[in-house]
């Protein structure tokens, strides 16, 4: 490998482009990564839009996959050679309050991945040591890459909830998350109901694996859960707070909404759907580095992937706005001439 890298940098809100740059040695506790694959994800506007306070240039990407070629000094646990992910937490502390709880994903000083620091639509990143994930041996790394993130963030969220096997799972929005999200409720053993928009998505929301398919644009969805006996658990992967408020008398008494779409509108639910039944609504944010093997492991075992599209990294800007249109299907990923040489392609 030569001194320097291509990467594709977000120089001003709105703006991608590509550039070159020079390779540097990890730092204290870093390690380095050649990047093979990189996923794009929605949160990536938060950096190329500058939704988040942004230090520019910035590389952005959060579902970024390769291989460690150089450990900083003090870096303990992982190997050069070693095929790696890295998610959006870009690794915890060790030292504050919450990760001394064992609390990780909360941790005071964690950095994003593509906001705080330099991200994965590049060549070459400088991840902390205490953020990457293990990639199976068996997955390719463009398979890989959106599991990350949107694999990561639905997979926890799933694992953690009080549905047990048997219970009615709802999956709220079949996108970029949802398609995973149902996914790993069948694959847990839970009873899943897909709500989509539109009749159209009803044949993909079976091949997933749902048992039923609710149309929100047509049926009210909360009466079509009831009539299934109430959802344990619903998953909301979809922005829009009315959608949310309409969905949430679905529930069973008992039962929680698990937010993992950001979107601008406030969600409003009533105190009374709150209180009677004691229904909750609660946030849910990625997952801890443990989960996120875990993540990759289960879904390489239970045979859950995600449907993507490669593209070369090169055209990082226009796979973003592919996305941005909500015109992937559905997740688009970047591949790096280390992904073309190495593992990033499926087997
Ligand atoms: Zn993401
Ligand atoms: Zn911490």
């Amino acid at each position: 490998m030569g001194s320097t890298y291509m990467a594709v940098e977000a120089s001003a809100p709105g703006v991608l482009r590509v550039v070159e740059r020079t390779i540097s040695e990890p730092g204290a506790g870093e390690v380095r990564i050649r990047v093979e694959a990189c996923g794009v994800c929605h949160s990536d506007s938060g950096t190329v839009d500058g939704l988040f306070p942004i230090k520019w240039p910035r590389v952005p990407g959060h579902e970024a996959v390769g291989r460690i070629d150089a450990l900083g000094s003090g870096v303990q646990g992982w190997a050069i050679g070693q095929r790696v992910g890295v998610g959006f937490l870009g690794g915890s502390c060790g030292y504050c309050e919450f990760c001394r709880a064992g609390d990780l994903v909360n941790c005071r000083n964690q950095e994003f991945t593509g906001i705080h620091r330099d991200g994965g639509y590049a060549e070459v990143m400088v991840a902390k040591a205490s953020g990457p994930m293990s990639i199976p041996d068996d997955m390719s790394s463009a398979d890989a890459a959106p599991l990350l993130c949107a694999g990561l963030t639905t997979f926890n969220a799933l694992r953690n909830s009080p549905a047990k096997a048997g219970e009615l799972v709802a999956v709220l929005g079949i996108g970029g998350l949802g398609h995973l999200g149902v996914q790993y409720a069948r694959r847990m053993g839970f009873e899943v109901a897909a709500i989509g928009r539109g009749s159209d998505s009803a044949e993909l929301a079976k091949k997933l694996g749902a048992h039923h398919y609710i149309d929100g644009a047509a049926d009210d969805t909360a009466a079509a859960l009831q009539a299934l006996g109430g959802a344990k658990v619903i998953l909301i992967t979809a922005s829009g707070g009315t959608t949310v408020a309409t969905t949430f008398k679905g529930l069973r008494p008992g039962g929680v909404s698990i937010d993992v779409g950001v979107g601008p509108d406030p969600i409003e639910i009533s105190s009374m759907d709150l209180i009677f039944g004691e229904r909750k609504l609660a946030g849910s944010l990625t997952g801890n580095p443990a989960t996120g093997d875990a993540t990759l492991r289960f879904s390489a075992l239970s045979g859950v992937s995600a449907m993507i599209e490669t593209v070369p990294l090169e055209q990082a800007a226009a796979a973003y706005a592919k996305m941005m249109a909500g015109k992937a299907r559905f997740r688009m990923v970047l591949v790096t001439k280390n992904g073309k040489n190495g593992t990033a392609q499926p087997k």
